[in-house]
């Protein structure tokens, strides 16, 4: 005789997913830079789809329940959102750390005042060169320079650690030893020497951008040196061109495992060129939760964990530490987000993307690609930067 069982069934909980550590929140796509290399998307969000006010209070709210410990706010720039200072005060006050990525180009000292106030913890400042003319050319803002010196001179008197995060790449990597000494001159207490990476405009402007190996070989070689040199004093962080990489580095600790990237319009992406990829569904912070989002999202499932890997990544004793390297560059390079990616020396496409490398780094640079917002319709994207409209132009 069979038993009934009382019980209801119960479904297996379904495993969730650690918290991200971290999260990018791009507040806009404003800026009044118009470097080559921007990680932003060659189709850049309008102000009229930024989120609100509102909005972005609810969703630093909701990373804090989360149990995300850092917020980056970033761009674009940061600073022309007005209500900046709410956000950075509500973040504290919610226990975040939190971190200004910004150009230095559009804010008065006031303001950064009120930043600190409202409890700011961190400042990483961008420098597109070392020397002033070779800056104003990058950026394409004239007198760019300057306003950077003043406004670190700002966060050190703040108290604020600084970071200087430099860009290296084939038309400003002979001055890398020119930024280190401005980094220690600055006070800095870190600096980020990172090639340009090619996604976005990056991508666009790569055959302006690929260093050749032998400038690769020594700006490493300078590195080492300076971090011996200024030890105790400086750290100096360095991330080398996949290009010329032989393991990919593991490209946000892995899709969907500690980190979350924030449009200024509220699409929640699993790192900052996702967007590139075809195929891939990004919810919004204005129709989910953050945690729903984070657990469930189509574009956070696709590329977790191993399952979706492709030999030779299936098998390889390295898939829990790189997580197959980069999505991005796998679409870029082979055409396809879930090959391995090409900047591993298994992957078949190795040697074609080395070939790309020195062919293009050998070859006369073409014009830079400014970053601009497209002309058809929409509001100038630095209607709020009055002090900084001076472009080249
Ligand atoms: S990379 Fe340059 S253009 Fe892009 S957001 Fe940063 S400062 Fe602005
Ligand atoms: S085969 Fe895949 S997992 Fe192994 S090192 Fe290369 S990219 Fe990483």
């Amino acid at each position: 005789m069979t038993q009934r069982s009382n019980q209801v069934a119960v479904a297996p909980p379904v495993p969730q997913v650690a918290p991200p550590l971290a999260a990018l929140l791009e507040l806009t796509h404003r800026c009044p830079l118009q470097c080559p290399y921007c990680s932003n998307p060659l189709e850049l969000e309008r102000v009229q789809a930024e989120l609100s006010t509102e909005a972005w209070l609810r969703v630093i709210g909701e990373l804090a329940d989360l149990g995300v410990l850092q917020i980056h706010f970033s761009g674009g720039e940061p600073t022309v959102r007005h209500d900046l200072v709410d956000f950075v005060r509500h973040g504290a006050e919610r226990g975040l750390y939190s971190n200004l990525i910004t150009s230095g180009a559009a804010i008065d000292r006031g303001r950064f005042q009120e930043l600190v106030d409202a409890g700011l913890d961190h400042v990483q400042l961008s420098f597109q060169d070392a020397e002033a003319k070779s800056a104003e050319r990058i950026s394409h803002v004239r007198g760019i320079q300057d306003k950077k010196y003043t406004f670190a001179s700002w966060v050190r008197e703040s108290g604020l650690p600084l970071t200087v995060n430099a860009v290296i790449h084939r038309q400003n990597i002979d001055h890398v030893d020119d930024m280190i000494a401005l980094a220690v001159k600055l006070d800095a207490a870190r600096l980020e020497v990172a090639h340009a990476q090619y996604y976005g405009w990056g991508l666009a402007n790569r055959a302006a951008l690929m260093p050749s190996r032998s400038q690769l070989e020594a700006v490493t070689r300078k590195v080492n040196i300076a971090r011996e040199t200024y030890r105790g004093r400086l750290v100096i962080d360095y991330v080398v061109p996949d290009y010329y990489a032989q393991q990919p580095k593991s490209c946000m600790g892995g899709w969907g495992r500690q980190f979350l990237n924030i449009t200024p319009s509220g699409k929640v992406l699993p790192c900052h060129a996702a967007e590139t990829i075809p195929g891939l569904q990004f919810d919004s912070v204005a129709h989910h939760s953050l945690g729903e989002i984070w657990q469930n999202s189509q574009a956070f499932q696709r590329f977790r964990g191993t399952d979706w890997m492709p030999e030779p990544c299936r098998s390889c004793d390295q898939r829990e530490i790189d997580w197959g390297g980069c999505r991005c560059q796998a679409l870029a390079i082979a055409g396809d987000a879930a090959a391995t990616d090409p900047s591993c020396a298994k992957s078949s496409l190795h040697s074609k993307m080395l070939s790309l490398a020195t062919g293009e780094a050998t070859a006369t640079a073409p014009e830079f690609r400014y970053r601009r917002f497209s002309s058809a319709g929409g509001v100038s994207p630095v209607t709020q930067v009055a002090d900084s409209r001076r472009n080249l132009d």
